[in-house]
């Protein structure tokens, strides 16, 4: 099994051989392709797997492909800590090296203000943790009326840590008709819950 495999576009595959990157982890080998058909997920899988890419190629491929370039965020990845948050964006940079879509990162306990610049310019990928997303959405900051994509990243930690009321408040304010792609590593009642209500017809990924 190669990624040549997975239907990506040429600036994918360049990107990935640019990482030396030669085959794609189980994860990634399910996911990739439900992805890019626009099917919801549940990805049961720890950090570790490849998970990150499992969601993140296909996410810069779809928005890469797409003609009519609206201004706005039409991504957003939900993750519960600053460092997780950090490195989302940088393997996003790594496998994005050759794509169009923009991204950045949001995340407390630093100034806002290179955060809101960079929103300011305008961001189709946007990394966040939870409590500062609400800040900047709060102030006006961030606009996801033209959200897409909508990924939630380690639900269950999210629980543990005490976000989940942020992630709630976070998911009120999407647009209805997205894809949402879910991933935890243990999907306890509160947590089956919660993905109950936001995947439609998943399709459900174990690794
Ligand atoms: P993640 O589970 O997304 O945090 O990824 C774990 C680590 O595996 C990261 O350092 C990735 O760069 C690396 N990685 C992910 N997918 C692949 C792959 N297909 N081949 C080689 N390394 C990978």
């Amino acid at each position: 099994m190669s990624f040549k495999n997975l239907e990506l576009t040429q600036p994918i595959l360049k990107a990935l051989d640019a990482q030396g990157y030669t085959t794609p982890t189980p994860i990634q080998q399910q996911s990739i392709p439900l992805v890019l058909k626009g099917r919801d997920l549940l990805g049961v899988a720890q950090t570790g797997t490849g998970k990150t890419a499992a969601f993140g190629i296909p996410i810069l491929q779809i928005l890469d492909e797409q003609k009519n370039h609206r201004k706005g965020v039409k991504a957003l990845i939900l993750t519960p800590t600053r460092e997780l948050a950090i490195q989302i964006e940088e393997s996003l940079a790594a496998y994005g090296k050759y794509t169009k879509p923009s991204h950045a990162v949001i995340f407390g306990g630093v100034s806002q203000v290179t955060q809101v610049n960079k929103l300011r310019r305008g961001v189709d990928i946007l990394v966040a943790t939870p409590g500062r997303l609400l800040d900047l959405m709060n102030q006006g900051h961030v606009d996801l009326k033209q959200l897409e994509i909508f990924v939630l990243d380690e639900a269950d930690r999210m629980l543990d840590m005490g976000f989940i009321h942020d992630v709630k408040k976070v998911i009120k304010s999407l647009p209805a008709k997205r894809q949402t792609l879910f991933f935890s590593a243990t999907m306890p009642q509160e947590i089956q819950n919660l993905a109950n209500m936001l995947l439609k017809d998943p399709a459900k990924v174990e690794v």
